[in-house]
C-alpha cells in the first residue's frame, strides 16, 4: 500500500519543527536541532513508523558563512532553489496572522527508509503573490529578523501545521510531536477543534483533550533560550481571543507567552535530551514532569562509506538493526585501521579542494566543529599556544581543523572564530589550523568520520546533549569532552574516548590544563606509540557508544514512553483478557 494512504488511516506521530535538516540539498537548517529533526524522521522512515513531519521553507535558508583572510565571518543567503529538491503540492493552507490571512504553499520532501517506507516531510512557504510583502518574507530567513518576525513566523509554524494535516486529509493524528517550543502554538490551533461549546474561551476539560494529543522535547539548558514574548505583540499577532484563552487556561508565564510554559502545560508527556539535561531542566520547571531521552544520530547518513563497507561485511543487517554494532567488537583491528585512513584521506581531500591547504594523513587531527557561540569554547584549546605547541613537537605535529558559524548577531562567537583563524599563522608547522567555512551537513559527515579525535569542551551545564561526538563514535572516532550533555552517558575512559575531570567545571584554565595533559600523557603517546592500543579504543567506541547513541534507539524510546497512548498497565489488561 501507498505510504501516505496508509498513514492517513492509522493513527500517527506528526513531528513539528522549526527546522529539520532533510537532505544537504534543502538550506532549511542552522544546526543541532534540524539535524536531529532530519535523524528523527529518517529512523522513523527505516522503522516504517508512522509519522509525517512538518516545517517551514527558507528561501535564503540560515546563512552562508565566507570568512575573510582575518577570519572576521560575512554572511550571504544561501543560493537554492526549492523546485529542485522538493515537490510542491496543489494545496495551499491559509491561516490568520496579525488580522489578515496568511497563504502558505506546501512543499514535500519524501525519505525513504532502509526497506523503503516512506515518511514525508512538508514544508510551508508563505512566499507568494497573494501575500502582503510582510507576509511572504516570513519564510525567507531562519532565526532571523525581530520578535514580531519571529512571533509570525511561530504562528504559521503552530496553527499552519494543524490546518495543513487537514487540509491534507490527516485525519487520524494520535500524537503532535513538538521538537523545542517554537510549534507551541499549535496547541490554540487544537483548542479550537476539541472544545465543546462555541462560546467563550475553551475550558480546562478542552485543554485536558489537547494535552491527550501532545508530547513536547525541550533543547535548552539556560533559561534565556526559551522564547518568550510579550503579550501587547500576542495580541497583535494572534489577536485577542487567542490571548485571552492563553491567560484563562494558565498557559501564559504571569505576563509573558512563554513558548517553553506553553508546550510543559499542553502536553502529556515532556522529555529532555540527556540524563542530565533532565536534571537541569526539573531544577528550570519545577512543576513538570520532565523525562530524559538522550538524543541519538541517524547511523545510515552518518556512517562515512568505508565504515558503511566494513559493517555491510561484518555485520550485515546492521542498517535495519543498530544494535548489531556491538558486535563490531569483533572486527578485526586492521580493518579499523584501513577505514579510518580512508574516511581521513576524504577528509584531507576537501580540505585541499576547499581551503588548499594540505593536511598530512599521518599526523594526529583533532576536529571541533559546532556552533561558534561563547559557551562551546571553542578555541579552548588555544588557551595556551606555546603549551600545545611543545606537545605537538614532542609527538611530530598535530593539525586542528575547525568549523562552525556564528549567529549574524553573535559578537562573541564571531570573536571566537577570529582568535581562531589568527592563531594559526604562529603555529603553523606545528599546530596546523585549519577553519573550513560553511560547516552543514557534508562537512559534519566529512569531519567526524575523517579527525583522529572529536573535541568538546562546552562549559557545563550548558550542553544539552550534543549529537556530533555521536556521528564521530559511528566512524571510530574517539571524544576528548568535558563532562556533559550526552558524553556523561557515553564516557568509558580509554575505552571510549577520554574525559577532562568534572572536578574542573567552568574553570578555563583548569579545563584546559587537564585537556593538554590528557594529549601529552595519554592520548598522543597511544596515537603514535601504540597503535593497536589506539584502535582498539576506535574499535570499542563503535560498539559502545555507536550502538547506543543512534536514532535507531532513540526512536524506540519515544515509541515506548512517548508515543504510546494507553498505559502500559491498561494494554497487559487487555492482553490477559
Ligand atoms: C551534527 C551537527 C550539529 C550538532 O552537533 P553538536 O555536537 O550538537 O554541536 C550541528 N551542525 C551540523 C552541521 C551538524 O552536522
Amino acid at each position: 500500500m501507498n505510504a501516505d494512504t496508509r498513514t492517513m488511516t492509522e493513527p500517527l506521530v506528526a513531528y513539528i519543527s522549526m527546522e529539520i535538516a532533510v537532505s544537504p540539498a534543502v538550506a532549511t537548517y542552522s544546526g543541532g536541532l534540524g539535524v536531529l529533526a532530519g535523524d528523527v524522521v529518517r529512523a522513523a522512515a527505516d522503522a516504517a513508523y508512522p509519522m509525517v513531519g512538518v516545517t517551514l521553507l527558507y528561501h535564503d535558508g540560515y546563512f552562508r558563512q565566507r570568512l575573510d583572510a582575518a577570519g572576521a565571518q560575512h554572511e550571504e543567503p544561501q543560493d537554492w532553489r526549492p523546485a529542485d529538491a522538493l515537490e510542491q503540492l496543489p494545496q495551499v493552507v491559509t491561516i490568520p496572522i496579525a488580522g489578515r490571512p496568511v497563504h502558505a504553499t506546501v512543499w514535500r520532501y519524501t525519505i525513504a527508509g532502509v526497506d523503503g517506507a516512506k515518511v514525508p516531510v512538508y514544508f510551508l512557504d508563505s512566499d507568494r503573490a497573494d501575500n502582503d510583502e510582510a507576509a511572504r518574507h516570513l519564510t525567507t530567513s531562519l532565526y532571523g529578523g525581530d520578535a514580531l518576525y519571529r512571533l509570525e513566523q511561530e504562528a504559521l509554524l503552530g496553527l499552519g501545521t494543524v490546518e495543513l494535516l487537514r487540509t491534507l486529509g490527516y485525519n487520524r493524528i494520535g500524537t503532535y510531536h513538538m521538537n523545542e517550543g517554537h510549534s507551541a502554538l499549535l496547541v490554540l490551533a487544537l483548542l479550537d477543534q476539541v472544545r465543546t461549546s462555541p462560546h467563550g474561551v475553551p475550558t480546562g476539560d478542552d485543554l485536558a483533550r489537547v494535552r491527550e494529543r501532545c508530547v513536547f522535547t525541550t533543547h535548552t539548558p539556560v533559561p534565556a533560550g526559551h522564547d518568550c514574548f510579550g503579550l501587547d505583540l500576542a495580541t497583535d499577532v494572534l489577536g485577542p481571543e487567542r490571548v485571552a484563552t492563553l491567560r484563562a487556561l494558565d498557559l501564559t508565564d504571569h505576563d509573558v507567552l512563554n513558548m517553553t510554559h506553553l508546550a510543559l502545560r499542553a502536553s502529556r508527556f515532556t522529555n529532555a535530551v540527556a540524563m542530565k539535561h533532565g536534571e537541569v531542566s526539573r531544577a528550570m520547571f519545577p512543576d513538570a514532569d520532565i523525562h530524559a531521552i538522550t538524543n541519538g544520530v541517524h547511523s545510515g547518513t552518518w556512517t562515512s562509506k568505508p565504515f558503511q563497507s566494513l559493517f555491510d561485511e561484518h555485520l550485515p543487517g546492521w542498517r535495519r538493526d543498530n544494535w548489531q554494532l556491538r558486535q563490531a567488537i569483533g572486527i578485526p583491528l586492521h580493518e579499523i585501521g584501513d577505514a579510518h585512513a580512508a574516511a581521513k584521506q576524504t577528509l584531507i581531500d576537501r580540505v585541499a579542494h576547499t581551503t588548499g591547504k594540505l593536511l598530512d594523513p599521518k599526523r594526529f587531527t583533532i576536529g571541533i566543529a559546532r556552533r561558534a557561540t561563547a559557551y562551546k569554547r571553542n578555541d579552548l584549546i588555544l588557551r595556551d599556544p606555546e603549551r600545545l605547541a611543545a606537545i605537538a613537537k614532542k609527538f611530530g605535529g598535530i593539525q586542528l581543523v575547525f568549523g562552525g558559524k556564528a549567529h549574524p548577531r553573535d559578537w562573541d562567537g564571531k570573536a571566537m572564530i577570529k582568535h581562531i583563524v589568527g592563531s594559526a599563522p604562529a603555529l603553523a608547522g606545528t599546530v596546523d589550523i585549519v577553519y573550513v567555512e560553511n560547516y552543514d551537513m557534508t562537512w559534519g559527515a566529512a569531519l567526524t568520520a575523517g579527525a583522529d579525535i572529536w573535541l568538546n569542551t562546552p562549559r557545563p551545564p550548558n550542553e544539552a546533549s550534543g549529537t556530533s561526538g555521536m556521528k564521530a563514535a559511528l566512524n571510530g572516532v574517539p571524544s576528548l569532552s568535558v563532562m556533559d550533555g550526552w558524553w556523561i552517558e557515553g564516557a568509558i575512559d580509554g575505552v571510549t574516548g577520554w574525559s577532562v575531570d568534572a572536578e574542573t567545571g567552568n574553570d578555563d584554565a583548569r579545563t584546559a590544563d587537564a585537556l593538554y595533559s590528557l594529549l601529552e600523557h595519554t592520548i598522543l603517546p597511544s596515537y603514535t606509540q601504540d597503535r593497536f592500543r589506539y584502535l582498539a579504543t576506535m574499535r570499542a567506541t563503535i560498539a559502545f557508544n555507536g550502538s547506543h547513541f543512534n536514532a535507531q534507539r532513540m526512536l524506540a524510546q519515544y515509541a515506548l514512553e512517548a508515543y504510546t497512548t494507553t498505559e502500559p498497565t491498561e494494554r497487559a489488561e487487555r492482553l490477559a483478557g
